[in-house]
């Protein structure tokens, strides 16, 4: 082992060196990670993506295209399929054919075993899936390696198990299936929304048309490919691609039972509005301001690391992100002072890589949107912090930044953001910061930190909010169910209330 002494700068300043002078210590450097790219080269991606309908790839009927960028590039991908209302009316009839023929004539155990097969080839693909879902989407490997992949097939895997116990699940009730569900999921977790969905859904018997964002089609399609390798029966899972309008033609058509909707609270409304008065269910999970309360027992340098975690990975493109801080007044000013240090410390850059805790924003729309809001807290009288590290040229990259002096009337505490940005208020006391948790349209998920185990259930019993986190923050288990209060939605997915919203209870 070697030991450090000391020698003096030319400033005068006093660094430690090592003795042995071929091992000099750059401790400026310190924290400059080396480039660690995760390699893509051997990534088979095919140039043009047709719909996944009853089994096989099929062209459109308008043979309309869309691009789908690498956001840490502004290159093109792959293009894929703009699904007409007519592509739409196909997959469903492929999927009414598949639930009447096949899928609710199997028992559970064997609806399981063709769940389990998906569940251990998405861990079979899992380091190809990962690369996909960064280059398409521009969230860091280390994201998509570590919590997005291994999540969705443990999703498979729990529901999976509930295939063949769904007398279990709902004792004295008998459990059927709703029948064919169109699915509608957001850019943030592709995969991982993917799963929510599809897991549940056959696991109870149904058969499921899915449309992934119009920005990261591309695992959706992978998954297309791993069900045709799992031989699942045809028309059980149909993948369809293509914007807005795509997804009104899955809400609007006449012969989908269900309809399982995650994304914006604008969007949310808009269906809910085409759903009313129609036979169909539905499940909305939407938009989310999480406040994260800080008491001042709060151990201090792991809450600093569970705001950057809240707010800071994955560029903040997180429904139940924290991103609305609430810090009691007495320990504000010690913890702004660290939390601007660690987020002086955070690297922003190519999503490949694996030192990166921040990449690139999903798209160009998302990251004019997230400029905008950066202008609107500044004229709000906002005081704005910013890490100072340059941004790579090209791309749509976002400096992690952090407002303090946020009003609670002020629309970057009001509105949903969904980037790196944090806002800062401070309170006295518990019921203050609980009615400051509570003034925001919204109700999917906040933290609270406290060295008292009776605070935390005092709080958290009357914050508004589907999930409250304790001395940690953005925790998923398949088996605990997650969803929003107010606008954020209504329903719960995960564990066994995401059940629920796919079977007729007898
Ligand atoms: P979005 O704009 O609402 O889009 C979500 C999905 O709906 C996309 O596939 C989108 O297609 C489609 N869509 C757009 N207009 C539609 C319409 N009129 N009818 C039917 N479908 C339509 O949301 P996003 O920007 O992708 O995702 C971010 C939002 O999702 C955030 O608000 C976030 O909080 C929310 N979110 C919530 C949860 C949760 O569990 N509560 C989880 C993740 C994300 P295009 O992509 O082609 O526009
Ligand atoms: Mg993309």
């Amino acid at each position: 082992m070697t030991q450090s002494t000391k020698e003096k700068s030319k400033n005068g300043e006093v660094k430690p060196t090592s003795p042995n002078s071929d091992l000099k210590l750059d401790f400026d450097s310190f924290w400059e990670y080396s480039e660690a790219p995760e390699s893509s080269d051997h990534i088979q991606l095919k140039e043009k993506y047709d719909l996944f309908i009853n089994g096989e790839f099929v062209a459109g009927n308008k043979g309309r295209m869309m691009n789908t960028i690498n956001p840490a590039t502004e290159k093109t991908i792959a293009e894929f399929t703009e699904a007409t209302s007519e592509d739409i009316d196909l997959a469903v009839k492929s999927a009414r054919r598949a639930y009447e023929k096949t899928w609710s004539k199997l028992t559970g155990k064997e609806r399981g075993k063709y769940i389990y097969r998906l569940a251990r080839m998405i861990q079979e693909h899992a380091k190809d899936l990962a690369i996909i879902e960064s280059m398409d989407g521009g969230k860091p490997i280390r994201e998509s390696r570590d919590v997005d992949v291994p999540l969705a097939a443990a999703y498979f895997f729990y529901y999976a198990g509930w295939a063949d116990k769904l007398d279990y699940a709902f004792p004295g009730r008998k459990a059927e299936p709703v029948g064919v569900c169109g699915q509608i999921i957001p850019w943030n977790f592709p995969l991982l929304m993917l799963s929510w969905k599809i897991a549940p859904a056959l696991a109870a018997g149904n058969t499921v048309v899915l449309k992934p964002a119009e920005t990261t089609p591309l695992t959706a399609l992978k998954f297309a490919e791993i069900c045709q390798d799992a031989g699942l029966p045809d028309g059980v899972v149909n993948i369809v691609t293509g914007a807005g309008p795509t997804g009104a033609a899955i809400v609007d058509h006449p012969d989908v039972d269900k309809i399982a909707f995650t994304g914006s609270t604008e969007v949310g409304k808009i269906i809910q509005k085409s759903l009313a008065g129609s036979k169909k269910k539905f499940t909305l999970e939407l938009g989310g301001k999480g406040p994260n309360i800080i008491f001042e027992d709060a151990p201090i340098d792991q809450a600093v690391e569970g705001i950057i975690n809240s707010i800071f990975f994955n560029q903040g493109h997180v429904c139940c992100a924290g991103s609305r801080l609430l810090v009691q007044e007495g320990i504000a000013d010690k913890l702004i002072k660290k939390l601007k240090e660690r987020m002086e410390t955070l690297i922003v850059g190519d999503p490949l890589d694996k030192n990166t805790d921040i990449g690139a924003i999903n798209s160009k729309k998302q990251y004019e949107k997230i400029n905008e809001y950066l202008k609107i807290g500044v004229d709000e009288g906002a005081t704005i912090h910013q890490n100072s590290k340059e941004l790579p040229e090209n791309g749509y990259f976002c400096k992690p930044t952090i407002f303090t002096d946020a009003g609670q009337s002020n629309r970057i505490v009001q509105e949903e953001i969904f980037g790196p940005v944090l806002t800062i208020q401070t309170f006295r006391t518990p019921d203050e910061a609980i009615d400051k948790a509570n003034n925001t349209p919204f109700g999917l998920a906040s933290g609270i930190w406290t060295d008292k185990g009776s605070k935390i259930f005092k709080v958290s019993q009357k914050i508004r909010s589907g999930v409250v986190w304790a001395n940690t923050y953005n925790k998923f288990d398949p088996t605990s169910p997650f969803g929003g209060y107010k606008e954020s939605g209504m329903g719960r997915e995960g564990g066994l209330h995401g059940l629920y919203p796919y079977v007729n209870l007898k």
